[in-house]
């Protein structure tokens, strides 16, 4: 090969390498990041915001729930309960509306509210309390309404104390135990119960140690995460005192104002239950005091609903009762059935399936919905 050959090859080649670097250079230069500088025509105390390329996807995002607070449920309370129960009021009403009260209408009145699961001793005496007012007054179809409302608020109690015990003493969280048998809608009363503390700005953890029914745990835990707080789990079939000790240690360790713990609902025997909710008691308290025990009973049950009512008494210091489904079938006088059975008040009631369809009972609320002629 000549040398002018070799020459011309040599520089082609330097010429190749040349033209390759500068590209690479140029494809470099190309990917160098964009500068970060203000744009210049970006007002002072601007902000723009770039997000670093190295920054992660955000994830998926828990939308928190905010639950209704408690005006709004008493406004549903008095319209889901006069739409079920506006008959139990409208045919009273009716009746102390006529012209005449015979005893034939009195046995009417006295049947109408026995058939509305009042009870015979309530019943009697708010026959004879009317009958009293009659003679002494006089009812007629003006006065009916006033008169009948004044009495159904007296039966139904309104001098009781209905507040829920979740303040915390001593620095320890109020614990609250609800009970009640399988059923009764008492995982879903102790979601909806986070809800009304949460709106009310308390600080909550649950306890689900309903171990015993497989889907419970996991329902609570729904409940928990919507609205945002803590929930102590155990395996199903765990001890249930063993998951309602953990909750009140974790609720005691994080400083919250309340621990509601939904507890086992097999009503196998009295002893059973006695055994089972009195260890959970007695474990509970090693830590913080139980301020408040409610029952859940389902209000469309009727007697049944009574004869659970007794077995939990006998059981268990019953504080309170929630009364469920009273949307339902249910017929509303067993809000002072069960009160006088218990001797203790009804304190929350349960309009619907809905996340906030609890509400506080309020007799005048209640009586109100009751005679609602809307
Ligand atoms: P538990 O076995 O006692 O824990 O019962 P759950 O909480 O699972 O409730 C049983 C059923 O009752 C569920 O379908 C609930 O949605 C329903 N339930 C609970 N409370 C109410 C209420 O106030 N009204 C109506 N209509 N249904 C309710």
């Amino acid at each position: 090969m000549s040398d002018v050959l070799i020459f011309v090859i040599v520089a082609a080649a330097i010429l190749v390498i040349g033209a390759v670097t500068g590209l690479v250079a140029f494809i470099n230069g190309r990917r160098q990041p964009p500068r970060r500088d203000l744009p210049s025509s970006a007002p002072s105390g601007t902000i723009t915001e770039e997000r670093p390329p190295e920054a992660p996807e955000p994830g998926p995002v828990t939308t928190l729930e905010r639950p209704e607070g408690t005006a709004g449920r008493l406004v549903r309370l008095r319209q889901r309960l006069s739409r079920s129960q506006g008959g139990l009021g409208r045919g009273l009403l009716m009746l102390l509306s006529r012209d005449r009260l015979d005893e034939d209408t009195w046995e009417e009145i006295e049947d109408t509210l026995i058939t509305a699961d009042v009870g015979v001793a309530p019943t009697q005496e708010l026959v004879e309390r009317l009958r009293t007012r009659m003679r002494v007054e006089g009812i007629d179809a003006t006065t009916a309404p006033t008169v009948l409302r004044e009495e159904l608020i007296t039966l139904v109690d309104p001098t009781m104390d209905r507040t829920l015990a979740t303040d915390p003493t001593d620095g320890k969280p109020a614990v609250v135990l609800v009970v009640g048998v399988n059923g009764s809608g008492k995982t879903t009363s102790v979601g909806k119960i986070a809800r009304v503390l949460v709106a009310d700005e308390k600080s909550v953890v649950l306890g689900a140690a309903d171990t015993f029914r497989a889907a419970a745990t996991e329902q609570l835990s729904t409940w928990a995460e919507r609205v945002g707080v803590d929930v102590v789990t155990g395996p199903e079939g765990s001890d249930p005192a063993s998951v309602a000790f953990e909750s009140v240690r974790a609720g005691v360790e994080r400083g919250v104002d309340v621990v509601v713990i939904d507890t086992a609902g097999r009503l196998q025997n009295k002893a059973g239950l006695m055994d089972e909710l009195g260890k959970v008691k007695r474990v509970v308290e090693k830590q913080a005091r139980v301020s408040e025990v409610l029952l859940v009973l389902d209000a469309t049950t009727g007697q049944n609903g009574l004869v659970q009512a007794r077995v939990f008494r006998d059981v268990v210091d019953v504080t309170g009762i929630v009364l469920t489904k009273l949307d339902g079938s249910a017929k509303g006088g067993i809000v002072v059935a069960v009160q006088r059975e218990l001797g203790v008040p009804v304190k929350l009631v349960g309009v619907g399936e809905g996340a906030d369809d609890l509400a506080p009972f309020d007799p005048e609320t209640f009586v109100d919905a009751l005679l609602d002629q809307s």
